[in-house]
């Protein structure tokens, strides 16, 4: 086992978004020097790191110099061109690996990984030709189509109920390869996130239940009670079967569909820190972007423990915008003054519709506070009600 590489080093990213950020923040609170490789000059986390190369993911002198610059490389998001990656595992270690990265990447893949591991995944047909898409079976309607590769936040995804609907589905998705999934009667969606280090060692977080409005990310809760307890210890054993069976290295996001009558169904897994464990910066001892640090560079990963219920909620670029469609700023300072408020923005400098701008997180003593300070946070920001989300 070569020794650990401690901080002082330099470490190397792929990606600058906000979940480059946080595991920049991370890394150097550790004593790392950081380098971020993305393109944007204004990147959330270029803008926060030692160094920012900014160039395309495929640029081999950008990649060149993430490679002199660093002692290990990770990546923030999945779709990083596999190449890149498999370039840089070549001189540097990358964890997670390049190969199973490229298993992340596409759902069909993924879904024959999770079938290998005995965990169930929606019924699905994979549509790569015009006689797939004939053949596909009654059972699959109504179902959603999504795009194998790319897809995220919803996006690359079509909900579609008769044939004529699936074939004129696939063509506005330009005959892309795609996985069509059975519609499923969700009643809950949750995920978990687990770490695993080199030397196969392998932590989790509590399973943590999501609430998504338009296909995003809304809202996360995390307390004793948030799912029945067999549900718990299910998504977890079947987390970790999924990262054990992959040899991964680095922390991995699975995300499960809760059906009617409670049984446990794999939806995705995120080769990486995810939206859903943001939670972990302000309600746990050791955050997922910690453990992101210490398992790519070899150091201990422990058993993390979460000190406070938690409810995170997303900040879309929406909230940077009145009921008529003028720019306006959400009211900071009376959110800021509820207790157990802890406020991320992710420095991006213009807000969008859908775009993920920060997050909120509320902690408290107990769930019945977190849930009464989150009510009143969701009230200041405009944001429907919690329970109205689906
Ligand atoms: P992200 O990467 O941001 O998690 P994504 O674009 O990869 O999202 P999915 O996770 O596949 O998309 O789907 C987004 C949401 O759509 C799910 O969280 C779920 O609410 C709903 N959804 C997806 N597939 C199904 C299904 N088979 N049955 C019912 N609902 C589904
Ligand atoms: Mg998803």
């Amino acid at each position: 086992m070569k020794p650990p590489i401690l901080p002082g080093a330099t470490l190397g990213v792929m990606g600058g978004g906000q979940l480059g950020r946080m595991f920049v923040h991370a890394a150097q609170r550790l004593g790392y020097i950081t380098a971020v490789l993305d393109p944007d000059p204004q990147s959330p986390a270029g803008l926060v790191s030692h160094y920012h190369i900014q160039t395309d993911y495929l640029d081999e002198q950008g990649l060149a110099e993430l490679i002199q610059r660093s002692a290990a490389i990770t990546t923030e998001f999945e779709n990083v061109p596999a190449p890149a990656l498999l370039m840089l595992g070549a001189h540097r270690p990358v964890a997670p690996a390049a190969d199973v990265v490229a298993i992340a990447q596409d759902r069909a893949r993924e879904k024959t990984h999770f079938m290998h591991c005995g965990v169930p995944c929606a019924p699905y047909a994979v549509i790569e030709t015009a006689g797939q898409l004939a053949a596909v079976r009654e059972e699959l309607l109504p179902g959603i189509l999504k795009t194998a590769r790319l897809g995220y936040d919803g996006k690359g995804q079509i909900r579609v109920t008769t044939r004529a609907e699936l074939a004129a589905a696939w063509d506005e998705l330009k005959n892309l390869p795609c996985v069509l999934e059975a519609m499923l009667p969700l009643k809950a969606e949750c995920s978990v996130i687990v770490a695993r280090g080199r030397d196969g060692v392998m932590v989790n977080f509590s399973p943590q239940l999501n609430r998504h409005r338009d296909g995003i990310l809304a809202v996360t809760e995390v307390y004793e009670g948030n799912l029945p307890s067999a549900l718990r210890i299910q998504a977890i054993a079947a987390a970790k079967s999924i990262a054990e069976d992959l040899q991964y290295v680095g922390v991995l996001c699975v995300e499960f569909f809760v059906l009617q009558d409670d049984s446990l169904i794999v939806n995705e897994m995120a080769p990486r820190p995810h939206n859903s464990g943001h939670y972990t910066l302000d309600a746990c001892d050791v955050s997922q972007f910690d453990l992101q640090v210490r398992a790519m560079t070899g150091l201990p990963l422990v058993q993390p423990r979460q000190h406070s219920p938690a409810i995170m909620l997303n900040l879309l670029g929406d909230l940077w915008f009145d009921a008529q469609g003028k720019a306006s700023t959400p009211d900071w300072s009376a959110l800021l003054a509820l207790p157990g408020t802890h406020l991320h923005l992710y420095g991006k400098p213009d807000a969008r519709p859908g775009r993920k701008m920060g997050h909120l997180t509320l902690t408290g003593a107990d769930v019945v506070s977190v849930k009464t300070i989150a009510c009143q946070a969701a009230r200041i920001l405009g944001l429907p009600g919690l329970e109205s989300t689906g």
